[in-house]
C-alpha cells in the first residue's frame, strides 16, 4: 500500500462491536477477564491499551519496523531506549541534538554509568573516530535542530552494523513521510509525536519503532516496567493527526521552500539553513536520503538585538517553543530550546545569538512572507 493509505488504515480496523470507523478512545485502566487466566489480550492499561496499540501498529507500518511503542513524551521514548543500555556502556550522540537529549544524558543517566561523546554526525568519519570498545549505541538526529545538518544514515549504519552497535535515529523533523531511517540501516527510530505526527499542537507524546523483534521485546518490557506510557486520549489525537500527515508534510515543505527562497534573497539575512537550498552543504545528500526537505529552518540576523527585533515584531508567526504544528512558530534557540547549553558549546555548534528558528506552518505562504517582510524591517 502507499504511504497515505497506510497512514489512514494501518492498525485501524473498524471497531468489531459497533463498526465505528474511528478507533475508540478506550479510556479504561483495566479489563474484565472471562475466567482465571483467560482474557482478550489486555489486562491493564500500562501494559497495553487498544487505542495505544492502534497507534503503535500504525507507526510500525509507516516506519517499516517490526513494532512500535508509544510513550508519554518524546523524551520518555528516548529515555526508555537509552535504558536498553547498561552501566559502563558508551554512546556517541549528534552534537547538535535536541537539547533534552544531552540534558538527560549528562545530568541524569551519567549518574547511572552511561558515558556519552558528542560529535558532528554529518561526518561519518567523526562517528567512526569516536567509537570506543564499549560503544553500544550511536544516537543520530538528522536534520539537526536548529542548524539542519544532515547525517548520511547509510554511511553511519555501515559503521555501526559492522561493530554490532545500535543505531538510533530521531526522525522527528521529517516524519516517516520524508525519511525512513530503518530502510537505510538504522535499528531504532524515535519520534516526539508532539511535533509533525500529531501536527496540531494539542498533545505531548513519543514513539519508538524497532526493526528487530528481540529489541522490541526488550523495549516493551521496559515500557511496562518503567511505565511512561502514552494515554489513550493522546494516542487517539496522534492517530487522527497521522491521517493527514502526507498532505500536511507536502504543504509544510512547499511553504518552507518558498520562505527559504525569500529569506536567502533578503539583505538583512546573512545566512539561511535549509536543506532544500542548493547552498546547503549537504543538499545533494539530503536530496538522495530524504523525499522532501520538511518545514524547519533557521536564519542568521547578525546579533541578539536584531533577532529580538524580528521576534518581537512578527504578528502572524507565533513566538514559542515546539514545532511541527499547522501554525508557524518562531523562536530564538540560544535563549529558548538551547538555553541548557553553555555559551561555549553553543558557539562550537554554531548557535549564535542572532540565529532565529522557524517551524513553517501550512498557512497561506504569502501571508507568512508578508509577516517576515514587515518584521525584518525592524532591523
Ligand atoms: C521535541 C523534540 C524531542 C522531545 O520530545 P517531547 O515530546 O518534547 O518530549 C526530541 N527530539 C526532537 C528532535 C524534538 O524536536
Amino acid at each position: 500500500m502507499g504511504f497515505s493509505t497506510d497512514a489512514i488504515h494501518a492498525g485501524q480496523e473498524p471497531d468489531p462491536s459497533t463498526g465505528a470507523v474511528v478507533v475508540p478512545i478506550y479510556q479504561t485502566s483495566t479489563y474484565a477477564q472471562e475466567e482465571l487466566g483467560k482474557h482478550k489480550g489486555y489486562e491493564y492499561s500500562r501494559t497495553g491499551n487498544p487505542t495505544r496499540t492502534a497507534l503503535e501498529r500504525n507507526m510500525a507500518v509507516l516506519e517499516g519496523g517490526h513494532s512500535g511503542l508509544a510513550f508519554a513524551s518524546g523524551m520518555a521514548a528516548i529515555h526508555a531506549v537509552l535504558t536498553m543500555l547498561k552501566s559502563g556502556d558508551h554512546i556517541v550522540c549528534t552534537d547538535g541534538a535536541y537539547g533534552g537529549v544531552p540534558r538527560l544524558l549528562d545530568a541524569v543517566l551519567k549518574n547511572f554509568g552511561l558515558d556519552c561523546s558528542y560529535v558532528d554526525t554529518s561526518s561519518a568519519d567523526r562517528v567512526r573516530e569516536a567509537l570506543r570498545p564499549n560503544t553500544r549505541m550511536v544516537f543520530v538526529e538528522t536534520p539537526t535542530n536548529p542548524l539542519m545538518a544532515v547525517a548520511d544514515l547509510a554511511a553511519v549504519a555501515a559503521i555501526t552494523r559492522q561493530r554490532k552497535i545500535q543505531l538510533v535515529v530521531d526522525n522527528t523533523f521529517l516524519s516517516p513521510y520524508f525519511q525512513r531511517p530503518l530502510e537505510l540501516g538504522a535499528d531504532i527510530v524515535v519520534h516526539s509525536t508532539t511535533k509533525y505526527l500529531n501536527g496540531h499542537s494539542d498533545g505531548v507524546g513519543g514513539v519508538a519503532v524497532l526493526a528487530r523483534e528481540e529489541d522490541a521485546a526488550r523495549l516493551q518490557f521496559i515500557q511496562n516496567a518503567a511505565g511512561a506510557v502514552m494515554g489513550p486520549m493522546d494516542a487517539w489525537l496522534v492517530l487522527r493527526g497521522i491521517k493527514t500527515l502526507a498532505v500536511r508534510m507536502r504543504q509544510h515543505s512547499a511553504n518552507a521552500m518558498a520562505v527559504a527562497g525569500y529569506l536567502s534573497q533578503h539583505p538583512k539575512v546573512s545566512k539561511v539553513y535549509y536543506p532544500g537550498l542548493a547552498a546547503h552543504p549537504q543538499h545533494a545528500l539530503a536530496k538522495k536520503q530524504m523525499s522532501g526537505f520538511g518545514g524547519m529552518m533557521s536564519f542568521e540576523t547578525g546579533s541578539f538585538e536584531n533577532a529580538r527585533a524580528v521576534l518581537n515584531r512578527v504578528r502572524l508567526c507565533l513566538l514559542g517553543e515546539s514545532l511541527g504544528g499547522v501554525e508557524t512558530l518562531i523562536s530564538h534557540p540560544a535563549t529558548m530550546t538551547h538555553a541548557y547549553f553553555q555559551e561555549e558549546d553553543r558557539q562550537r555548534i554554531g548557535i549564535t545569538q542572532g540565529l532565529v528558528r522557524l517551524s513553517v506552518g501550512i498557512e497561506d505562504v504569502e501571508d507568512l512572507i508578508g509577516d517576515l517582510k514587515q518584521a525584518l524591517e525592524a532591523i
